[in-house]
């Protein structure tokens, strides 16, 4: 049975500085919770606030809170509604990261535009579209768009939200870093000397590029070519020998020959010539005898 002192947690004879400042850390406490997403908590928290404005009428007027004190002595309440269990303190609206304790799962959301409760876990409201929910940045989980803690892991959103975006960031970097290495394990291939180790890095990129490029077939098809005409052209060579060789045999069997029979012919005609004066002397011999 809470009657106004014990809702502000203060002694029945506490000064009115004291009901002044207790009456404002709870009114405090519970006056951001009336635009809660869960109408639950947000009815409770207007509730609240109705009967702490009851209660600081009561308690800051002299005569009121005699009024309300003799009441009390009496046994009774003087106002049944304090009863309410709901000026109890509020839960706290912060919970640590990863608690066991993480905020439970409201049962609706109200939209922040039109005020129409949705279902939980929807990403827009169903009246007016605007976006209710969101993927907690942790667990991927949908909460509602103005939880500041996911109802499902405790992660501080804006917290994770940071830090998947610095991690998105380091990401991005370390890729520039890589694209930026590529590009210069490239310039150094393109560079290469004439003498660098045929098994560095740079010279197996070599390979790559060569073999990638347009003229890599055309290549192919020139040295292939090249070494069908260096093969014709030494068999032609060597065609031609054979017929050189040939040739000169013939000419020196036809020159012989020929120059055989010349020699011969001068001969024989030295041997005719012979003949006939020896045949003028037979004849001459014959007439004389
Ligand atoms: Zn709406
Ligand atoms: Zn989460």
């Amino acid at each position: 049975m809470a009657n106004y002192y014990e809702i502000l947690q203060v002694e029945s004879t506490a000064s009115a500085a004291e009901i002044e400042a207790a009456w404002e850390t709870l009114y405090n406490r519970w006056r951001h919770l009336v635009t809660h997403h869960d109408p639950r908590v947000a009815e409770e928290a207007n509730r609240a606030l109705r009967t702490l404005e009851q209660v600081r009428r009561t308690l800051t007027d002299q005569a009121k809170r005699a009024e309300y004190d003799a009441s009390l002595n009496l046994g009774g309440l003087a106002d049944p509604q304090a009863l309410l269990q709901a000026v109890a303190p509020p839960p706290p609206p912060r919970q640590l990261e990863g608690a066991a304790t993480a905020p439970q799962a409201a049962t609706a959301w109200v939209c922040t535009a039109c005020h129409t409760p949705n279902a939980t876990g929807l990403l827009y409201c169903a009246s007016c579209g605007r976006q209710i929910g969101r993927e907690c940045p942790r667990c991927s989980k949908v909460i509602a768009v103005t939880a500041p803690y996911c109802s499902h892991c405790g992660a501080d959103v804006q917290a994770a939200l940071d830090e998947k975006q610095a991690a998105r960031l380091r990401e991005l970097q370390a890729k520039v870093a890589q694209e930026a290495a590529a590009i210069d394990l490239l310039r150094r291939a393109s560079r290469l000397s004439f003498f660098a180790s045929p098994w560095s890095e740079e010279q197996k990129l070599r390979g790559q590029l060569w073999r990638s490029s347009s003229s890599y077939r055309a290549a192919w098809v020139f040295g292939l070519s090249w070494v069908v005409v260096v093969l014709a052209l030494a068999f032609a060579d060597m065609v031609l020998s054979f017929v050189t060789a040939v040739a000169g045999v013939v000419v020196i069997l036809f020159w012989t020959s020929a120059a055989t029979t010349s020699a011969a012919e001068s001969r024989i005609d030295v041997h005719q010539a012979r003949i006939s004066q020896l045949q003028d002397e037979i004849k001459r011999l014959q007439a004389g005898g």
